[in-house]
C-alpha cells in the first residue's frame, strides 16, 4: 500500500483539511510554501498519465473543485497549483495528488 493510500486508511497520521467520500486533502510533511496542502482521490491512481478510464479522469478533474473548496474555506487569495506525473517529473509518491501551495498563511485554524 503506498503511503497515500495509507493516509487515506489513517495507518499513519496527516493534517486533515478536507474530507468526503472520494477525496482527501492534507498538510504536506514538508512544506514548500506556507501553505502547502495535497489534494488526492481515495482511489490509488499512479500517475495522471495512467488516467484512460472516463470516470477516472472525472475523478481527476475534481480535484480542482476541492481546490476550490479549500480556497474559499481558507480565504486564500492566491495559490500555485501543480501536479508532477512520472518520477523522472518530480513525482515522488507514486499516488495522484494535487498540490496547492500559497504564499499566504491560511487565516482560519484547521
Ligand atoms: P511529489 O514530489 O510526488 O509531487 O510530491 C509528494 C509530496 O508528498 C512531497 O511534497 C512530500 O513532502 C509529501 N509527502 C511525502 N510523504 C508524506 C507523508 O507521509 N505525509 C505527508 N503529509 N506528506 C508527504
Ligand atoms: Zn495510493
Amino acid at each position: 500500500m503506498c503511503v497515500f493510500c495509507k493516509i487515506v486508511d489513517k495507518q499513519i497520521p496527516a493534517e486533515i483539511v478536507y474530507e468526503d467520500d472520494k477525496y482527501l486533502a492534507f498538510k504536506d510533511i514538508n512544506p514548500k510554501a506556507p501553505t502547502h496542502i495535497l489534494i488526492i482521490p481515495k482511489k490509488h491512481i499512479e500517475s495522471f498519465h495512467l488516467v484512460k478510464d472516463k470516470d477516472d479522469k472525472k475523478l481527476v478533474k475534481w480535484l480542482l473543485d476541492i481546490a476550490w473548496e479549500i480556497i474559499d474555506q481558507q480565504n486564500l487569495p492566491g495559490c500555485q497549483l501543480h501536479m508532477n506525473s512520472w518520477s523522472d517529473h518530480g513525482q515522488e509518491v507514486p499516488h495522484i495528488h494535487l498540490h496547492l501551495l500559497s504564499k499566504d498563511k491560511t487565516s482560519i485554524k484547521w
